[in-house]
């Protein structure tokens, strides 16, 4: 679910997370009166708005410039190379246990829980970064930086090599994988281990393809995308369009509806400010920081 970092994009993010509190959140009125987050006409423009329109001009984007930055080193390709590895071991070992016990129904169904929950995993680490914390953040700082990236400027990931595209994730889930292969001899977590660690991995290839368009789309891909096997291309769209709070999940998308439709997110979000006075991106949108460049996209966007 990754966006891999982009270091010559350099965004306001944590601007809205820092800003002053509001004394009365205007959010508290609108989920009173309507279902859109969509700011009223009387709100005030946040602190974070006026900042990131002054101190963000429509530029194309720095790795443009150096198309070098969308390819795959080896290093990518070997991260990525043990990934695969280990969640390839996980399955082979789960099948080899469930042969052995002449129990398959087990960790098939375990391999298809990690499945599911592995695009609500997404959509909920996708959330987190959309709307908290900023470049300096520990550990996810990067992803937080390149994420605001992706709504800049969304079809770059189209043009980004699968191994760079992947590394990260990969990276994560061969560290993590690895001592559960190891240590583990039970089929059914070792089969939820390889769908969700798997389904980890690759969600940002299936992100990637869900920007892509349908005639450059390999077949197969297209049919499970329509088949709601992999996040739909018009799922993942209404995420990059106004009110930018909706459709986070980018595994199979099974979970955007139910989030959505009963504002789990939101309800997070209103707990998170009323306990800790957290302020999400999405609640001071439509921002420069979030949007599309559509001059940069314009100027620059030849592919689709
Ligand atoms: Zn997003
Ligand atoms: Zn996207």
């Amino acid at each position: 679910m990754s966006v891999l970092p982009q270091r010559g994009l350099l965004f306001s993010a944590s601007a809205s997370a820092t800003g002053p509190k509001p004394t009365a959140p205007w959010r508290v009125r609108c989920l009173a009166v309507t279902t859109t987050r969509a700011p009223p006409a009387s709100r005030p423009k946040p602190l974070s708005e006026a900042a990131t329109t002054t101190s963000m001009p429509s530029t194309t984007p720095s790795f443009l410039d150096d198309p070098s930055s969308l390819k795959s080193t080896w290093s990518h390709r070997a991260w990525v190379a043990c990934g695969c590895t280990t969640v390839f071991a996980s399955l082979a070992k789960s099948a080899l246990l469930a042969a052995e016990s002449h129990s398959l129904p087990g960790p098939v169904l375990a391999g298809w829980v990690g499945y599911i929950l592995a695009d609500l995993g997404s959509g909920v680490y996708h959330w987190g970064i959309d709307n908290y914390g900023d470049a300096s953040t520990p550990v996810v700082g990067a992803q937080i930086e390149a994420f605001q990236g992706h709504h800049r400027w969304p079809w770059t990931i189209t043009r980004r090599e699968f191994a760079n595209n992947l590394h990260a994730l990969a990276r994560a889930v061969a560290f993590l994988v690895l001592p559960v292969d190891l240590l583990c001899d039970d089929a059914k977590v070792l089969g939820f281990v390889a769908l969700f660690s798997g389904c980890i991995m690759f969600s940002q290839q299936f992100h990637a393809w869900a920007h892509g368009t349908k005639s450059r789309l390999p077949g197969a891909v297209v049919a499970l995308q329509e088949a709601g096997i992999l996040v739909s291309r018009a799922q993942h769209a209404a995420h990059h369009r106004t009110p930018y709070n909706n459709n986070y999940c980018i595994v199979s998308g099974a979970w955007n509806a139910f989030l959505d439709e009963n504002k789990v997110f939101e309800a997070l979000e209103m707990a998170l400010f009323f306990r800790f006075g957290l302020r999400p991106r999405s609640w001071d949108e439509p921002s420069s920081e979030w949007t599309e460049d559509l001059n940069a996209t314009a100027s620059t966007r030849v592919d689709t």
